[in-house]
């Protein structure tokens, strides 16, 4: 028997993007439009999409806006039917992007990488994928996001429940109408379980929500169709509405987060109102109301969520769970609760970032190794690891924005560091140690000062409490100091390349812009010689006759 090994070898590539969400295809159309088009995504699925791929829950949808939710290069030709478009519209407008860019030819999919090594001696990443295959080259971005790794708590007796268990992220080919009329349980209260519980209230007998922490819901607020059309019609009103989008998350949920005390206050009565709204009774509000201050959780946004736990085939039960037996899950106070389904809402595995893959960097460093967690400058580089960039990498998540936002900043940054390598004639670039440990220092003492500190158990946070998922201030200071990083100071660079005699050196930038100036004025001269002289010739011609 003859078994064919479907493997690949590559030759050196300029860059590797690892995952095709919205990172990667970011990272892939910002390097079109540098002009360069050799580079590969590798993706360990079979379509692209990431999180909206995945996330085929009933009710996903994205809780940021979607005018802000989206690329700000392809502005002018979204237009969004809805403020909060559900996942089938998320992935349609992630499909229509990569295919205008072209994007689908660079991507090879079922390709998990699971290695990554740096071989200092050629300055070239190898990276392996667990099918054997091994791709080379000198710059690898990660696109691998925060939340894709489902994290399900393992509950004695798990094993013996005879009903259907599904992850959040895993729907896949389920629907809806495959719960109706059952007791379902979804355990976790968190963003999908506020998505996911009104859409099972309308199909179940009965929904039951294992409750660990209550949340803040907010209502959505969504503009008037109205004005939806009206901001969805002119690039300029479409700017105009992300502007103030921005603005609002920035004033006002940032300002709880950071735990200013106008902002918590504004924003705990908005909560309350939307609560009492729909739930009357006073102990239940009580069972609904977090323990934690407004900002330390993330802050949701539901119009359905209230209101579909005031229906009488809702039911919250909190007081945490002991044990699952074949058809039913027992509570820590003994009660039992039979259901023929369960849905975890549980969220992500978070920590450490990179967790299914081993890398290992100059002198054979590996990746935050015994180390507080993962860290990175602005959270796309970090030292020992020359030319690898992460996207939505280490604090670099947000509870007040769009993720978005800070994604094109980064797929910037390294267009940016590329140019400077090449433009100094060097091989390769990381970011000096002191610099970095410098701006870790800095983001620890200034999460001291963040509400989500305050909770222990937080996914923001790496397990001896270190912030390591979240950015600490706004956006807009986020853009402006990424951009103003100096390459010359901050980071190092390696293997200078041998200006080879005879051979034709390839002019950097600068020498580029230098010449097309200067190519200019001739132009300029030459048609202004052209345009004077037949004036000159007449004048001449007067004055000789
Ligand atoms: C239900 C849900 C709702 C959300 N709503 C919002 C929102 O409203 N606003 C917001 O800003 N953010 C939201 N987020 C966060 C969201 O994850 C990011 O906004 C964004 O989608 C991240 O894109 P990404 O490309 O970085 O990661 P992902 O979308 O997670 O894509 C990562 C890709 O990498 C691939 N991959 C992973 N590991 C490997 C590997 N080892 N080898 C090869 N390929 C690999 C994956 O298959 C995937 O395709 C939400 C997340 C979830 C789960």
């Amino acid at each position: 028997m003859t078994i064919v090994l479907d493997i690949m070898i590559r030759d050196v590539e300029q860059c590797l993007i690892i995952g095709s969400g919205f990172g990667g295809l970011c990272q892939a159309i910002k390097l079109k439009k540098a002009n360069i088009q050799n580079f590969t995504i590798l993706e360990k699925e079979s379509s692209l999409g990431g999180t909206w791929r995945d996330n085929t829950y009933p009710g996903a949808a994205c809780d940021v806006p979607s005018s802000l939710y989206s690329y700000s290069f392809d502005i002018a030709q979204t237009t969004w039917t809805s403020d909060y478009t559900e996942q089938k519209g998320i992935l349609q407008y992630i499909h229509k992007v990569a295919k205008k860019y072209d994007i689908q030819k660079h991507i090879i999919y079922q390709q998990n990488v699971c290695r990554m090594e740096y071989r200092e001696e050629e300055f070239v990443w190898y990276v392996f994928t667990d099918d054997g295959s091994l791709y080379k080259a000198k710059f690898v971005v990660t696109a691998v996001g925060q939340l894709h790794h489902p994290k399900i708590p393992v509950f004695p007796g798990v094993k013996a429940f005879k009903g259907g268990m599904v992850h959040t992220s895993k729907f896949s080919s389920r629907q809806l109408e495959d719960y109706a009329d059952k007791n379902v349980a979804v355990i976790g209260s968190g963003a999908s379980a506020v998505q996911l519980i009104p859409e099972l209230q309308k199909v179940c007998r009965n929904v039951y929500v294992f409750q660990r922490t209550p949340n803040y819901i907010l209502p959505r607020l969504d503009l008037t169709p109205k004005l939806q059309k009206v901001m969805n019609t002119f690039t300029f009103t479409k700017w105009l509405y992300r502007l103030y989008l921005l603005n609002v998350g920035e004033v006002f949920l940032l300002g709880a987060i950071k735990g200013k005390r106008w902002a918590q206050k504004l924003l705990m009565a908005l909560w309350f109102q939307n609560m009492k709204q729909h739930i009357q009774d006073e102990s239940f509000q009580e069972e609904l109301t977090p323990t934690f201050s407004i900002g330390a959780n993330r802050i949701l946004f539901s119009d359905t969520f209230y209101p579909a736990l005031g229906k009488s085939n809702v039911h919250i039960i909190s007081k945490g769970i002991k044990e699952i037996d074949t058809n039913g899950i027992v509570s820590l106070n003994e009660s039992r609760t039979e259901v023929d389904d369960i849905v975890y809402a549980t969220g992500f595995i978070t920590n450490p970032f990179l967790y299914d893959m081993i890398v290992t960097g100059r002198s054979g460093k590996v990746l935050w190794e015994g180390d507080q967690g993962s860290h990175g400058y602005f959270g796309v580089n970090t030292h020992g690891f020359p030319n690898l960039f992460f996207l939505y990498g280490p604090n670099t998540n947000v509870g007040h924005t769009s993720i978005l936002l800070f994604v094109e900043e980064q797929a910037d940054f390294v267009i940016r560091t590329m140019s400077h390598l090449d433009d100094n004639g060097f091989q390769a670039i990381e970011v000096k140690k002191q610099i970095e440990d410098a701006f870790g220092s800095e983001i620890n003492k200034r999460s001291e000062h963040l509400a989500f500190t305050s909770v222990k158990d937080s996914w923001y946070l790496s397990s001896n409490g270190c912030n390591t998922n979240n950015w600490v201030g706004s956006f807009k200071e986020y853009k402006c100091r990424l951009k103003r990083v100096d390459l010359a100071v901050d980071f190092d660079m390696h293997g200078k390349k041998p200006l080879r005699r005879n051979s034709k050196k390839m002019p950097s930038q600068a020498e580029k812009h230098w010449i097309l100036s200067l190519c200019f004025r001739f132009l300029q001269s030459v048609i202004s010689i052209i345009f004077s002289a037949p004036k000159a010739i007449i004048t001449k011609r007067e004055k000789f006759d």
